[in-house]
């Protein structure tokens, strides 16, 4: 037997080829993926091959980093899990043993490992393809009656997870805060669903194009603005010194940036979830205003809280993932993903 892989070879060059099946080593077991979403940074490597100059793809990689699947085989010594359980897959590998992992910061962990990840030489093989071994730690069960579309979305929902936490530390709460979310793509999206779930008392949510704001609206936005077209909507916010208590910023575009600055209340928190290279930031106004802006990295114990907020079924997600292709399409469902003004979350299925 063999399996189906999508595999980055260069620029613009997905390949689906196929692997030997894998088997589970001792302390494994073999997933059987049932559905994979396209992030951003699968995007950048096909669409540039890599990110900024310090990620490359140097070898070729099987992309992925977002997935959910059933465990077909469980390997020597594994307990808790059992063949035909559904599960969602932590991508993070962590050493456990640095600086960082030691103190309980896993997610700055100096030899981490990141399933589909060109950080590293050789890199992290991801999880687009039918079937892959992987340590059973890595696997969080899914609840009966969740999708495998929304179980997918446990990783993206663990980063955004882990910007509300970094949120609660400077500011405590979220229940009745005016929260600002800019970029509605799919982590602008699942920001919005958890603000919501948080109990914001409004969520104004900023994009480009109407087809991305419109799913934020479905999945829990009170207002918004779409600064393509309706900019000067939100000059309003930018009254009295700002209006929000907490600013997402997820667009990682430079005017998003400065407007959350602009309409954020002196002492508010802006969390920085999309990454941006070197950027004009208006410092006077950032200084002058008090405000916080704080980054946030991937996640630690925020993938285990992501599935169980999935699991709960708690949240409106199914609108965030607007298409799924099968693997044998994965190069169409690449450059859909590329087309923001149709895509929110594009997904690959297996089977
Ligand atoms: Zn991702
Ligand atoms: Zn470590």
């Amino acid at each position: 037997m063999s399996i189906r892989i999508a595999r980055l070879h260069g620029q613009r060059d997905l390949r689906v080829e196929t692997l030997p099946d894998p088997e589970p080593a001792p302390g494994e077991v073999v997933v059987a993926i049932g559905a994979g979403g396209i992030c951003g940074s699968d995007i950048h490597y096909y669409t540039h091959g890599g990110i900024g100059e310090m990620i490359r793809v140097q070898e070729p990689i099987i992309i992925g980093h977002e997935a959910a699947g059933t465990i077909t085989a469980l390997g020597e010594g594994v307990e808790g899990l059992s063949v035909g359980q559904r599960v969602a897959l932590n991508p993070s590998h962590p050493c456990g043993r640095c600086s960082f992992c030691e103190k309980g910061a896993h997610q700055h962990c100096l030899n981490m490992r990141f399933k589909g990840s060109a950080m590293f030489m050789p890199h992290e093989q991801g999880f687009f393809r039918d079937r892959i071994a992987i340590g059973a730690a890595q696997c969080y069960p899914i609840a009966e009656g969740v999708p495998m579309a929304e179980a997918a979305l446990s990783e993206p929902l663990a980063v955004c997870r882990r910007a509300i936490t970094r949120a609660l530390e400077v500011a405590g709460t979220l229940e009745g805060k005016r929260v600002l979310v800019t970029g509605a793509g799919p982590i602008g999206a699942l920001c919005v669903a958890l603000a919501k779930h948080f109990g914001a008392s409004e969520i104004v949510v900023t994009d480009l194009q109407d087809a991305t704001l419109a799913v934020a609206k479905d999945v829990g936005a009170t207002r918004t603005v779409n600064v393509a077209t309706h900019g000067a909507d939100l000059t309003e916010y930018e009254a009295e010194k700002g209006y929000f208590d907490i600013a997402f910023e997820c667009s990682a575009a430079q005017p998003a940036l400065r407007s959350a600055i602009l309409c954020t209340r002196p002492m508010g928190t802006i969390v920085q979830v999309g990454v941006m290279g070197d950027t004009p930031v208006p410092f006077n106004l950032l200084v002058s205003k008090e405000i916080n802006l704080i980054g946030t990295h991937r996640f630690d114990k925020e993938f285990g809280q992501a599935v169980e907020l999935i699991n709960t079924q708690a949240m409106v997600l199914a609108p965030i993932v607007t298409h799924s292709l099968p693997i044998a399409d994965a190069v169409i469902a690449m450059e859909l993903a590329t087309d923001r003004g149709k895509a929110v979350k594009v997904q690959i299925t297996f089977d």
